[in-house]
Order: C-alpha cells, then sequence, then structure tokens
C-alpha cells in the first residue's frame, strides 16, 4: 500500500491550492481526481482577493492569462436602474484585477502548478471509502475500469465539491439556510457587444418582475459569454423553456444573444446551496464546495474555496509537525468571512442589499468598504460591513430610497 502525507479528493481550486501549498512546505501531496482534465465546472467569474494566494503560491506564471478576459468590477441592472462596481475604488489594500475564465481550462492550469511544485495527481480514480485509524486514514479508490487500491495517509483534504466525499460517508450534511433556487446556463459564441463593460465586468441583471430571478453575462475573449438565470426551483417546464422564457424578459440580454449560438445545451443545478455540521474533525478537513456553498451572486465560491484550502493547508502543516493545531479557531476564522457573503446573499434576495446597490446617492465611504467585500475582501478586520453585515445591510437599506 502507498503512503503519502496527505491525500487531496479532487483537483478543482479547492484542492490545487491545497496541494501546491502543502508541496511548497515540503510534505507529499496524492490528489485523486475522479475526472479527466479538462472538465466542465460551473462557475468562471473570479474575485480580485484570490490574486494574492495564487500569487503568493507561485501559481499565476502557470495561469494562461491570454485564455481569460480581466475583469475589473461588476455591472448591476434592474430594468432602467444601473450600477457600476469599479473594484479598484475599494477600500482594503490588494488587487483590484483578477480574470473571467473558463474553468476548464483555469483549473487544468491550477492544477498543473501544484504538479510542478511536486503534488502527484490520480486522474480518471474517485475515492469511494475513506477509514480513519489513530495514526493513519486508509482511502480506497477505484480506476475508470474500476480497479480499487488502498492509500493511506496522515490527513486527508476533501475538496470533492458537488461530489461531497467525506460530507456523505460521515454524515456531515446540516440544512443550507439559503431557499432552494435552480440555476440554468449556457455558453455562447458570437455575442453582439454594445459597450466596454460588457468586457470587461460581470453583468448581473435583476429581472423587472421578479426580484429573486436574476441573470448573469460572464465575458470571455473572443465574444464567448457564459449566461445564466437563476429562478426559483420550483419553476415548471424544460430548461431551454425556462431559459427562453427569462431572457425574453431581459431586452439588453436578448438582444446581445440574438445572433449568438450556444455551445452545449443549456444545463442547470438545482439546490445547490450546501452547508456541513462541521468543517473537520480528526485528520481530515473540508474545503470549498465540499464543505459550505452559499449562492452564485457574488461570484464568492472560487475565492473560498482558495482561501479554506490555503488556510487549512497551514494547519495541516503544523499537524504533520505535530505541532498544536486549533481547528476550531481555523474553522471560526474562515467561516467569518463565509459569514459576511451569507448575509449579502440573504440581503440580495430580501431585497435589502437591493435597496443599497441602487441608491442614487451612496454614502462614499459605506460604498468602498461594499466594494471590497464585492471584491472578496470579507476577512479584512477594518471593513466594518465584516462585522454584524446582516444588521449593518438592514439599517443601511432602511435609509435608502424604496427600491
Ligand atoms: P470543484 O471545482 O467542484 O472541484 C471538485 C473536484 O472534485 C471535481 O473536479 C470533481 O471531479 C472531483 N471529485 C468529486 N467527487 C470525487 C471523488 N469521489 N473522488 C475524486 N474526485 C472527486 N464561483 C465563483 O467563484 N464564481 C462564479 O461566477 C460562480 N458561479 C457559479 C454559478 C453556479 C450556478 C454555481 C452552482 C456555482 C458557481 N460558483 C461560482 C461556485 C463554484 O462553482 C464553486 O465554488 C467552485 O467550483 C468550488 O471549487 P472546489 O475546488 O471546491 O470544487
Amino acid at each position: 500500500m502507498n503512503k503519502v502525507d496527505v491525500i487531496v479528493i479532487g483537483a478543482g481550486p479547492a484542492g490545487a491550492v491545497a496541494a501546491c501549498s502543502l508541496v511548497h512546505k515540503k510534505h507529499s501531496v496524492l490528489v485523486i481526481e475522479k475526472s479527466q482534465f479538462p472538465r466542465f465546472v460551473i462557475g468562471e467569474s473570479l474575485l480580485p482577493q484570490c490574486m494574492n494566494t495564487l500569487d503568493e503560491l507561485g501559481m499565476l506564471p502557470f495561469v494562461r492569462e491570454e485564455n481569460y478576459q480581466t475583469k475589473v468590477g461588476a455591472h448591476f441592472t434592474c430594468g432602467e436602474k444601473i450600477t457600476e462596481i469599479d473594484f479598484s475604488h475599494k477600500s482594503t489594500a490588494g488587487p483590484s484585477k483578477t480574470w473571467q475564465v473558463k474553468r476548464a481550462e483555469f483549473d487544468q492550469d491550477l492544477v498543473k502548478a501544484a504538479e510542478h511544485f511536486g503534488a502527484e495527481v490520480l486522474w480518471g480514480t474517485a475515492v469511494k471509502s475513506v477509514d480513519f485509524f489513530d495514526d493513519r486514514v486508509e482511502v480506497e479508490v477505484h480506476d475508470e475500469l474500476g480497479k480499487a487500491e488502498t492509500v493511506s495517509c496522515s490527513f486527508v483534504m476533501d475538496a470533492s465539491g458537488y461530489g461531497r466525499v467525506l460530507h456523505k460517508l460521515l454524515d456531515l450534511e446540516q440544512a443550507a439556510c439559503l431557499a432552494d433556487r435552480k440555476a440554468i446556463f449556457a455558453h455562447f459564441k458570437n455575442e453582439q457587444r454594445d459597450h466596454d463593460y460588457q468586457t470587461t465586468t460581470i453583468q448581473i441583471g435583476i429581472n423587472r418582475h421578479q426580484k429573486d430571478v436574476w441573470y448573469w453575462g460572464i465575458p470571455f475573449p473572443g465574444n464567448n459569454v457564459s449566461v445564466g438565470v437563476i429562478c426559483p426551483a420550483e419553476e415548471s417546464g424544460s430548461d431551454e423553456a425556462i431559459f427562453a422564457k427569462y431572457i425574453s424578459e431581459e431586452p439588453a440580454l436578448a438582444k446581445r444573444l440574438a445572433k449568438a449560438e450556444s455551445l452545449f445545451e443549456v444545463k442547470s443545478i438545482q439546490a445547490y446551496s450546501a452547508s456541513v455540521k462541521q468543517l473537520y474533525g480528526d485528520r481530515f478537513v473540508l474545503l470549498g464546495n465540499a464543505g459550505e456553498f452559499l449562492d452564485p451572486v457574488f461570484s464568492s465560491g472560487v475565492t473560498l474555496a482558495i482561501e479554506s484550502a490555503n488556510s487549512a493547508a497551514t494547519e495541516v502543516d503544523k499537524f504533520l509537525k505535530n505541532e498544536k493545531v486549533d481547528w476550531q479557531a481555523w474553522e471560526a476564522g474562515y467561516l467569518k468571512g463565509v459569514s459576511v457573503f451569507k448575509a449579502f446573499v440573504e440581503e440580495w434576495y430580501s431585497g435589502d442589499f437591493q435597496k443599497i446597490l441602487f441608491h442614487k446617492k451612496p454614502h462614499e465611504e459605506f460604498k468602498k468598504h461594499i466594494i471590497s467585500i464585492l471584491a472578496g475582501y470579507v476577512w479584512d478586520p477594518a471593513n466594518p460591513f465584516n462585522r454584524d453585515s446582516k444588521r449593518k445591510i438592514k439599517s443601511l437599506a432602511s435609509v435608502c430610497d424604496e427600491f
């Protein structure tokens, strides 16, 4: 039986970052990935905050920048109302630009960096079971032909995303606090763009009749675009029909897609929010989507995945060196940032954050703090909106014009 220091389940952004961070710390790392890359994953719009970590870990030189679209902000609309968010106007120091990426390519770039620095990756191999012992963890894997093997490690990091391997095996499920919603999406080529913002920002449009229905437009190079609709999970009809109906209700988007060709049939994901009782336990930790996933509206998923992986890797390093590890403190620190996004997501759907967003005369200082959050800087202690976020959004909304 093979033995390594750490097994990472899944080679998405969380897995690649965890592996990269631990090989830099001189540990042996085996990443087990059930698919062959490149593989499709939804979630293409990054936040500037994650650039710091990718830079620190030496991963940026592996990112094929020319494949990706520079993103400098976000463009929100609701009918005639427009709000432009320019990340360079944030209150927190740090990068203010990032990319919108086709994840098939980007995730491959990140894992190549991890491999370059010494991580080993088993492709086309799924983790089937995980057994915990006092001195080790045994992980049973099956390759694409069904051949089974057991690998032993000192610590296992679950970055299996929607696969949620340990979540299921250890019964860690906890009801998600957000309502079930459905995402329907596709990639298109030859979209028609009339404005620069359609290239340099993510566009989020709110349906003018239903405030809990919204759209994203995520531009890629070469007039390719990812377009999605979020609607109530109970919406009836085929995905194609729901998608077409909602696009027709958003004239600006319908115009952009009028001559575009979809690159694949629409896909959908339902009830995508997830939560767990605990993100860690004896010899394991859950990263990124394998732990918590909120909602796509603020494009926080990959950034949270990267932060959880990098910060957890620091704790795993201590564990492997027999130093004291305070997993509770790690979890509380990480979840502090998650709870900021959670408050903003809840207040997006309650309508209160939308009131603030489209307010005609925003308070300049508050706006900078809110831009910092939208850029992913949710752990900045100097930002008052990163503490008691929900109450602050509610009280600010109460003084904004009626939306
Ligand atoms: P993943 O990227 O899902 O990677 C997990 C990997 O684990 C996969 O490669 C999978 O094959 C592998 N795996 C699964 N099971 C096993 C197993 N048993 N054995 C071995 N390997 C396994 N985030 C953003 O940042 N920006 C966005 O614009 C955005 N939009 C989104 C839109 C929608 C509709 C949804 C639902 C999500 C969106 N997200 C977005 C979230 C984003 O997709 C995730 O947060 C992100 O992919 C999490 O990365 P990860 O590394 O945790 O998991």
